[in-house]
């Protein structure tokens, strides 16, 4: 029998919820400025904030935090982490950081180097687009049209456009191209797979023009699951023979390990076979991050990455995580709730201006839907919209809106039951019923940059 989505584990320990009334909720929510990341955790009942960090470690990664060797130089663990990595990637150098953005920060400046001020991906991550910044160079984003239609039915909106990639190497000149990085899976568009054709034919085109290619590899085990289950020619191959097939069609990766190697902190950086670039690392890691045998991390964290690494991409594990999400998606679009369709890798991204149109972008209809959620039933989810990624002209003084109106359901690696996501989809039948009701928010408090996660707003 095909058990669809059941968790495949048991429950050994347990963190109890705290159970809120709407009442109280009201009034923390108020407190909080009515910005739900504000909000203390504890005061949550389903915290589907993001999938970083966030997810349950296994009995086997807790044991083998045990075997941590803290020793300053040449830990035992580190080199039990690099024949993990060596096994699944198939590079000759891998560096440990602290988390994802550590690799960016160690990696990105010795790629932008003399004329090369230029980055093109499918689309960045805020903070991968942040360091490529601070490196002083200008990135571009070249996601499929496919990905800004909510409903297409399209199996790898993660993909690049790959022609008008090369037009813009070409426009630019190749000369100043530091790098091109494929986001697995595209977060920023809803968690969206990228095909192995696509890898494919943007490595050909670095080959052609000489360029750099590096993979942004948070969630790489849940691309290869896509990759799996929709692109022809592999539904027989193994998710590792998938992921080794990929990274060796790149150069180089940057990894956030707090999303598909499930720990709750670390990260890496992964080169294939360049001398020069691992010196660079080497030279950068150590006064960012510590000595290249802990990397930040501590002798524990590196055990329990190499175990986590390889359970992220047990394709049972896998079939439950996309599976989870995918079945909350569809529970929720068949109750007439607008998503990002198809379902994604790590969460369900609700359309929130479609939802609620008499709310206009500037009034954060995706503000109104995460608010009224928490108030409701103690969920949190995240606003990915004109809140989030949208700012105040510095000109004008206006408010410049985000492509889409996003409300973010990111749900945690092996933390939630299905009943906890039964939980969710009640929530939503709650708010379908008084959704024209619902109203805007203004903002009334902000920082000039990343807003979101400090601004005070006040119910229009
Ligand atoms: C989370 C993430 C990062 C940054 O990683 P951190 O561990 O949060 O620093 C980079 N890229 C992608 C695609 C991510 O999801």
């Amino acid at each position: 029998m095909e058990a669809f989505a059941m968790e495949p584990f048991k429950i050994k320990m347990v963190e109890p919820i705290r159970i809120t009334s709407r009442e109280e909720r009201a009034g923390i929510l108020e407190e909080a400025g009515y910005n739900t990341a504000l909000i203390r955790a504890d005061k949550v009942l389903i915290d589907l904030c993001t999938d970083s960090g966030t997810g349950a470690m296994s009995s086997s990664q807790w044991a083998a935090m045990m075997l941590g060797d803290e020793s300053y130089a040449g830990a035992a663990s580190y080199y039990r982490l690099l024949d993990v990595c060596r096994e699944i990637f198939g590079y000759k150098f891998f560096q440990p950081v602290h988390q994802g953005r550590a690799a960016e920060n160690v990696l990105f400046e010795l790629l932008f180097q003399g004329e090369k001020k230029y980055a093109i991906s499918n689309a960045f991550f805020d903070t991968t687009r942040a360091h490529a910044q601070f490196a002083g160079a200008q990135v571009f984003d070249f996601p499929v049209k496919e990905a800004l239609d909510s409903e297409a039915d399209y199996p790898f909106k993660g993909n690049i456009d790959v022609d008008a990639a090369e037009a813009k190497i070409k426009e630019i000149g190749p000369g100043k191209i530091g790098f091109i990085i494929m986001t697995l899976t595209n977060n920023a568009l809803g968690g969206q797979p990228v095909s192995m054709q696509n890898m494919k034919d943007i490595s050909a085109v670095a080959r052609k023009y000489g360029i750099t290619l590096l993979i942004d590899a948070a969630r790489f085990a849940e691309n290869a699951y896509f990759v799996k289950q929709r692109e022809a020619g592999y539904r027989d191959k193994s998710i590792a023979e998938i992921v080794r097939e990929t990274f060796q069609l790149a150069d180089g990766f940057t990894m956030s390990a707090k999303k598909d190697a499930i720990v709750n902190i670390g990260g890496l950086v992964g080169i294939k076979d360049n001398p020069d670039l691992e010196r660079g690392v080497i030279g950068r890691v150590i006064p960012y991050e510590g000595f290249i045998t802990y990397g930040g991390l501590a002798g524990r964290d590196l055990e329990a990455l190499a175990v986590g690494l390889k359970e992220g991409m047990d394709y049972d594990y896998l079939k439950y995580r996309v599976g989870q999400v995918e079945r909350l998606g569809h529970a929720l679009r068949e109750m007439g709730v607008p998503i990002q369709y198809p379902v994604g890798g790590h969460g369900v991204f609700v359309d929130a201006g479609k939802l609620l149109p008499q709310i206009p972008a500037d009034e954060f209809p995706g503000v109104a839907l995460a608010n009224e959620l928490y108030v409701d039933a103690g969920v949190r989810g995240s606003e990915i919209g004109s809140f989030c990624l949208g700012y105040v002209d510095p000109k004008t003084g206006k408010e410049v809106p985000a492509p889409m109106e996003f409300l973010r359901l990111a749900v945690p690696r092996r933390v939630y039951t299905q009943s906890h996501m039964d939980y969710v989809v009640d929530a939503f039948r709650g708010i379908l019923a008084k959704k024209n009701k619902l109203k805007g928010y203004k903002i009334v408090w902000q920082l000039p940059i990343l807003r979101y996660f400090t601004a005070r707003l006040k119910p229009l």
